[in-house]
Formats: structure tokens, sequence, C-alpha cells
């Protein structure tokens, strides 16, 4: 199979570099889905996936998993065009599976300032799952206005703008497989 992996892309008029690699992403999420199934064996979890950054994370995480797990959805408004957050998070659509009594994993793309994810942590606890925990691809500690428990982290981030393996820019960009930073030319932040 061959992946979508150019060194540097130009999506909607801007230009972005290669900042995370497949090899990094896939040995990160190796271990994260080996931890998982250490904590979680016998407790039947199901994951509930954000829609729509967290598809391929979910996808590739859920392969890494032998224990017995199931799978759901929610879905949030995202940033629109937008590369900054517009602060307001609406549910576009809602979990399928009842999930009281059950063992919760969100799966999300980014923590950014934290908003998205403490809008859906109260949403989920409202249901009574027996627990709940958080496993992000990528985190922007600097950016954290909420204070959101994420209890496990893929990658940890600058504040700054990234694309591909699911995050989109105005929609595009998600089939990249491989993570990109938008170009700047005073930015030489790297991992
Ligand atoms: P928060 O609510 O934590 O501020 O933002 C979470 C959501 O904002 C993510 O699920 C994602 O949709 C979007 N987001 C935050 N930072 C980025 C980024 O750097 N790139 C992209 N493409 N989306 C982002």
């Amino acid at each position: 199979m061959s992946f979508y992996t150019p060194d540097t892309v130009d999506c909607n008029g801007e230009t972005f570099k290669l900042f995370i690699s497949k090899e990094q992403i896939e040995q990160r999420i190796n271990e994260i889905g080996q931890q998982i199934n250490a904590d979680y064996a016998d407790k039947m979890p199901i994951f509930i996936g954000v829609l729509n950054g967290s598809f391929i994370f979910l996808a590739d995480l859920m392969r890494h998993v032998s224990i017995p797990c199931e799978v759901d959805f929610f879905k949030l408004s995202s940033y629109g065009d937008e590369k900054v957050s517009s602060g307001k998070v609406t549910k576009l659509k809602d979990l399928d599976a009842q999930i009281e009594g059950r063992h919760v994993i969100i799966v999300e793309d980014i923590v950014d300032t934290g908003l998205s994810m403490s809008y859906i942590l109260k949403q989920i606890k409202a249901s009574s799952p027996a627990s709940v925990k958080v496993v992000t691809l990528l985190h922007k500690p600097g950016a954290g206005k909420y204070d959101v428990k994420l209890d496990y982290v893929a990658f940890e981030i600058p504040t700054l703008f990234v694309l591909g393996y699911g995050l989109d820019y105005a929609q595009e960009g998600r089939n990249l497989a491989q993570i990109y930073v938008l170009e700047s030319k005073s930015d030489d932040s790297k991992l």
C-alpha cells in the first residue's frame, strides 16, 4: 500500500512542512495500544471516537488492541475554516451506544484549549459510565485553558497549527499519512 507522505504540502493557499513522521506515529500508537491492552484486560472497553478528526488515529489504534472492545462515535462542530478556535462547541451527533456502567475510552485527535474535551467529558459522565479515560494523539499544553485529565497522550506539541493524519484545514488535508505544521519563516520549532 502506498501512503500519501510528501515532505511539504500546499493546502488552501498555505504551505505545511513535515512535523511528525509516519514511523514516529506508528511507534507511539503501538505503545499506547499495548498500554490499553494491559489496563483494560477483561473490561470490554468502548472507544468513543470524536469526529471528524480522530477517525484515522482511532482506526490505527484499535488495530493494536487485542482485547474485546467496542466502538461508537460522537461528533462536535470543528474550527470551521479557521486556524484558531471559535470558542464554541456544538454537538452534531450523539452516541448510539448505552454507556451506563461501561468502561469508556474517549479518542480525540488533538486537545488544544481543552474546551471540546471538557464538554465531551461532561456529556459522557452524565450517562454514569463505570470509568472514563481520554486518549489523544496530540496535546498542546501551552494552549490549555480548561483543566482536563489526559490519560494517554501520543505527542505533546507547541501551540502551532497542525494538519494531516485526520486533522484538517478547512476540511482538506485529513488524508495525509503524517502530521504537518504550518510553515513560518520565524518558526524553527521541532519536536
Ligand atoms: P479545543 O476545544 O481543545 O480548543 O480544540 C479541540 C479541537 O480543535 C480539535 O478536536 C480539532 O478539531 C481542533 N484543533 C485544535 N488545534 C488544531 C490544530 O492545530 N489543527 C487542526 N487541524 N485542528 C485543531
